[in-house]
C-alpha cells in the first residue's frame, strides 16, 4: 500500500516534470517572464555566466477549506498539491499567452482557477469558467483572481487596480484610471458586504462595496514606507485582516489576532496568505514551495517538491583553468573587494536589492574607466535604440558609469559571451535585440549576465558580458515596454540579482515598472562609483571590434 501510493506520487510528479520540460522545449511558455540571473556553480569560480530559468518561479497558491493542504502554481501553469489538496489538472501543457500569475480555490476545495498575465482564465475540478480577459485589450496585466463566496463568479484584478467581474461577482468600482503609488498585489472578497478588498505593494488597502453597505476597511500600511506587500487574508468574522509582506512579516488589522510569522529564508519570498475559514489562523506560502501554518492551520511542505528551474540553454563551455600563481583565487570567500559597510548600503532595511554573487564573492565592472559596449540592433523594434540610451543615462545618474559605444556588430549572442576573452583582451559588453528565431530565449524575454576574472589587486572583476532582449514581443500588451527589459537585463550584466519586491525592476517578471526602484538604484550605486575604483585585471584591455 505504501509502495503503491509512493509510486503513484513519483509517477505523477515525473509526468508533470516531463510536461514542464516538454512545454519548455516547444517554446510554448510564458513570454513575459524575464528570466533568471543566476551564476554557474562548479569548482574553480573562474567565470560567472548566464542562466535562463524559463519555467518561472512559484507565483501563486491557494489553501484548502480545511486548512490542512494547499496548492502552489508555477508561472508556466504547473500546479502542485500538498496535504489534503487534490490535483485536478493544470496549464503546464498549454500554449499560454502570458505566464500564470494568480490562483484561487473554489469554496468546496474541489477545484481551482488559474489566471494568466493576459487575463486568460483556466478552470479545473468543480471550478466553473465564467469568462476571461484573454484576447481583450488591457491597460495593465492581470495579477490576481478572487472567487465570490458562492464560487459562481470571480473578480480579476490588474496591476493598475482595474477590476473585471464575471459570473455572480458584482462590480462596485475599481482603481483603474486612478494614479496609484504602487501596483495592486492582491484581492479578496468581503462576503459580509458583497464587495472586495484590494491591497497594493505599499500596503495601501482599497475597499469596495455596494452603495448601501459600509466598505470593509480596518486600516492599511499605506504611507509606512513598505514596498513589498503581497497579499491579505480575512479573519473568520470578517472583522479584520492580516496583511503579508514578501519578507514573511504579517501585520494584523481589526480583530485579527497575532499568530506569529516566519521570515522568508534563503532567497525565497512569501507569496500568499490564506485564512483558515472557520477558526482564527492562516497559512503563508513561500516561493520555494514551503508553507507554514499559524494559529489553527497546520504547517507542511508542498508535494512534489518544486522542480529545479530547467535551463533551456546548454551550459556554457567551461572556462579555461586559471593559470596557477601565488595569488590564485581563494577557495573560501575572502574579504569583499569593496566595502559594504556604512555609507554604502541604504540606511533603511526596506530597500530591496541583491548583488549577484559567485561563491559569496561579488564582482563589479571597473567603473572609474569607460565601459565599452557594442550593439546588435538590426532586428530591434522601433524605439529600442532610444530606450537603450535612456537606460544608460539612468544608470549613469545612479552609478556614475561611463559607457562608451564602440560599434554596431552582427553577432551571435551565445558565441559572444562564451568567448568573452580574446588573448589578453575582453570583448565589450554586447547589448542585442533578437527575435525568437535568431536567439533561443527559452520562454523568457531576455537574458543578461557577466563574465568575471580574478584580479589580485581588485578581487573579482566583471570583464565582459551583455544583455539580449526579445524583439518580437508586444510589450505594450502586457502593460510594459522594451525599456523595462533592457534595464532589467543590463542590471544583471552589471551585477544585480533578482529581488522579491514588485516595486523594483529586478523583480523576475515584468510589471508596470520601467525605471529603477529604490533598491535597484542603491544596487547600481553600490556596484558603480559608490564603491572604490578598480581596474581591468593587469595586462588586459578591451578588445577591438569591427
Ligand atoms: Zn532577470
Amino acid at each position: 500500500m505504501m509502495t503503491t501510493m509512493l509510486w503513484n506520487r513519483v509517477v505523477r510528479r515525473t509526468l508533470r516534470s516531463l510536461l514542464l520540460v516538454a512545454s519548455l522545449v516547444a517554446g510554448l511558455v510564458a513570454v513575459v517572464t524575464i528570466e533568471g540571473a543566476g551564476s554557474t556553480a562548479g569548482t574553480g569560480p573562474v567565470e560567472r555566466s548566464f542562466d535562463a530559468a524559463a519555467s518561472g518561479p512559484i507565483v501563486a497558491g491557494a489553501s484548502t477549506p480545511s486548512g490542512d493542504g494547499y496548492w502552489v502554481a508555477y508561472a508556466d501553469g504547473t500546479v502542485a498539491p500538498a496535504g489534503d489538496a487534490e490535483w485536478y489538472g493544470d496549464a503546464s501543457d498549454l500554449p499560454l499567452n502570458g505566464p500564470i500569475q494568480g490562483m484561487a480555490a473554489t469554496p468546496s476545495g474541489k477545484g481551482y482557477w488559474l489566471v494568466a498575465f493576459d487575463g486568460g482564465v483556466f478552470s479545473y475540478g468543480d471550478a466553473a469558467f465564467h469568462g476571461s480577459m484573454g484576447g481583450s485589450p488591457l491597460n495593465a496585466p492581470i495579477f490576481s483572481i478572487a472567487p465570490t463566496p458562492t464560487g459562481a463568479g470571480y473578480w480579476l484584478v490588474a496591476f493598475d487596480g482595474g477590476i473585471f467581474a464575471f459570473g455572480d461577482a458584482a462590480f462596485h468600482g475599481s482603481m483603474g484610471g486612478t494614479p496609484l503609488n504602487a501596483p495592486i498585489n492582491g484581492i479578496l472578497a468581503t462576503p459580509q458586504v458583497d464587495g472586495y478588498l484590494m491591497v497594493a505593494s505599499d500596503g495601501g488597502v482599497f475597499s469596495f462595496a455596494p452603495p448601501t453597505e459600509q466598505p470593509a476597511f480596518f486600516g492599511s500600511l499605506g504611507g509606512s514606507g513598505v514596498n513589498d506587500v503581497v497579499g491579505l487574508a480575512p479573519t473568520p468574522t470578517n472583522g479584520g485582516y492580516w496583511i503579508l509582506r514578501s519578507n514573511g512579516v504579517v501585520v494584523e488589522f481589526g480583530d485579527a489576532e497575532d499568530h506569529g510569522q516566519r521570515r522568508a529564508r534563503n532567497g525565497s519570498r512569501a507569496i500568499g496568505i490564506f485564512a483558515n475559514p472557520s477558526e482564527s489562523g492562516f497559512r503563508v506560502i513561500f516561493s520555494d514551495g514551503t508553507s507554514v501554518g499559524f494559529g489553527k492551520a497546520p504547517g507542511g511542505r508542498a508535494q512534489p517538491e518544486p522542480a529545479p528551474d530547467p535551463d533551456p540553454e546548454p551550459d556554457p563551455q567551461p572556462a579555461p583553468a586559471p593559470t596557477p600563481s601565488p595569488t590564485s583565487p581563494p577557495t573560501t570567500p575572502g574579504p569583499l573587494p569593496f566595502p559594504v559597510g556604512e555609507g554604502l548600503y541604504p540606511p533603511s532595511g526596506e530597500v530591496d536589492y541583491s548583488i549577484v554573487r559567485d561563491d559569496d564573492t561579488p564582482g563589479r565592472f571597473p567603473v572609474c574607466k569607460p565601459i565599452e559596449y557594442v550593439t546588435d540592433f538590426s532586428s530591434a523594434p522601433a524605439g529600442a535604440r532610444e530606450a537603450l540610451d535612456d537606460v544608460l543615462a539612468e544608470l549613469t545618474a545612479a552609478g556614475g558609469y561611463d559607457f562608451r559605444f564602440v560599434g554596431e556588430v552582427n553577432a551571435d549572442f551565445r558565441e559572444w559571451r562564451q568567448n568573452a576573452q580574446v588573448g589578453d583582451a575582453f570583448r565589450p559588453l554586447l547589448f542585442a535585440s533578437k527575435t525568437g528565431s535568431e536567439h533561443s530565449f527559452g520562454g523568457a524575454v531576455g537574458q543578461g549576465g557577466a563574465t568575471a576574472r580574478w584580479s589580485p589587486s581588485s578581487g573579482w572583476v566583471l570583464v565582459s558580458g551583455g544583455a539580449v532582449m526579445k524583439a518580437d514581443v508586444d510589450y505594450a500588451r502586457f502593460g510594459s515596454s522594451i525599456r523595462a527589459v533592457i534595464l532589467h537585463e543590463i542590471l544583471h550584466a552589471l551585477g544585480l540579482n533578482h529581488v522579491g519586491s514588485t516595486s523594483e525592476i529586478m523583480y523576475p517578471s515584468l510589471t508596470a515598472l520601467d525605471r529603477m526602484g529604490p533598491g535597484d538604484t542603491w544596487g547600481a550605486h553600490a556596484l558603480g562609483t559608490g564603491s572604490p575604483c578598480i581596474d581591468l585585471p593587469e595586462g588586459h584591455r578591451w578588445a577591438d571590434v569591427g
